[in-house]
């Protein structure tokens, strides 16, 4: 199976260090990112480097985007350059980005003109669990694609999930932003009582970590709030793109969900106030801001 070429697109965040297990694990790779610079550490460690997405796909068996929005997948996909004039019949394309899952659906009919196959499979674990491949890998579209392409997903994640047809893996990341986003709020308010209780945050943290309260959201973020440690593991503006994803979603099924709908309210404060390249966990700026006069 490491024989299967892979072409990667997106060395971000996540890209980046997903990118380096596919090479640990012998896979033969090709990489694209729009800042060159950005290959290096990867072509040093033995990955050639293309000129386009059209160029990293030409050669090969997988390709894997991961890029920030759904206007940039559908750019490198099926822009100028893209993957679609490169990516040879019979190859699978996966989209780990978190995007649109109608795109998904449309590009998935797309690919199948030229005889490839897509599969959705956005990731939750954030920049941790990109680092340590313990990524929980949600994925939608062919199912016989989707096998084909397990053994890679494996070397980037700990939990991989077929979720349906095509566009699946999307619906499902945006269930997971709702109770990330949802939860993180009740992070911020738990914190915000204590800290005005003079309650010790930390411990507060430790007493509740272990019971029916506990969450990676308070485990990884509570003692980054209580540190003032605001920096991105993901970014506020990214989480306002999966809000307007998950809002689009509820409208086109007359879903209501009063409360990530509140949560995407409060970091529009957080943006406005110049605070949408800090990590999510800075939501409890909104909260102190709300809490003092
Ligand atoms: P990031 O660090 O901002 O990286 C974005 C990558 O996409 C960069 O390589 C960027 O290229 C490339 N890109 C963006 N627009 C492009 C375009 N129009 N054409 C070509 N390349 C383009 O973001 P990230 O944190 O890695 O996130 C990537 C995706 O994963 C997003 O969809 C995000 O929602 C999702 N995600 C992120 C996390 C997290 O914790 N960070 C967790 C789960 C899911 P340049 O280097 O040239 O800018």
């Amino acid at each position: 199976m490491s024989n299967q070429h892979i072409g990667f697109i997106g060395l971000g965040i996540m890209g980046q260090p997903m990118a380096g297990h596919l090479l640990d694990a012998g896979y033969p790779l090709t990489v694209y990112n729009r800042t060159p610079s950005k290959t290096e550490d990867l072509a040093n460690q033995g990955a050639s480097v293309a000129d386009s997405p059209s160029q990293a796909a030409c050669q090969a068996d997988v390709v894997i985007t991961i890029v920030s929005d759904t206007p940039d997948v559908a750019q490198v996909i099926e822009g100028p350059g893209g993957v679609l004039e490169g990516i040879s019949s019979g190859a699978v394309l996966i989209d780990m980005s978190t995007v649109s899952p109608a795109l998904e659906q449309r590009l998935d009919g797309l690919l199948r003109q030229k005889g490839a196959s897509l599969i959705d499979a956005p990731v939750s674990g954030g920049d941790v669990g990109a680092r340590n491949a313990t990524l929980a890998i949600m994925a939608g579209g062919d199912q016989k694609a989707f096998e084909r392409v397990r053994p890679i997903l494996e070397v980037m994640g700990r939990s991989i999930t077929y979720c349906g047809p095509s566009g699946s893996g999307q619906l499902t990341k945006l269930c997971n932003q709702i109770l990330v986003s949802v939860n993180l709020l009740a992070v911020c308010e738990a914190l915000s009582l204590a800290s005005r209780n003079k309650l010790d945050p930390m411990t507060m943290i430790e007493a509740i970590q272990g019971g029916a309260a506990g969450s990676w959201q308070l485990a990884n973020l509570g003692p980054k709030i209580a540190s003032d440690d605001f920096d991105p593991g993901f970014m506020i503006d990214l989480m306002q793109k999966d809000l307007r994803l998950v809002a689009e979603a509820a409208g086109a099924s007359n879903t209501p969900l009063p409360a990530t709908s509140l949560v995407h309210q409060l970091f529009q404060s957080s943006q406005a106030w110049g605070e949408g390249r800090e990590g999510t966990q800075a939501l409890a700026k909104v909260l102190r801001r709300l809490a003092s006069g």
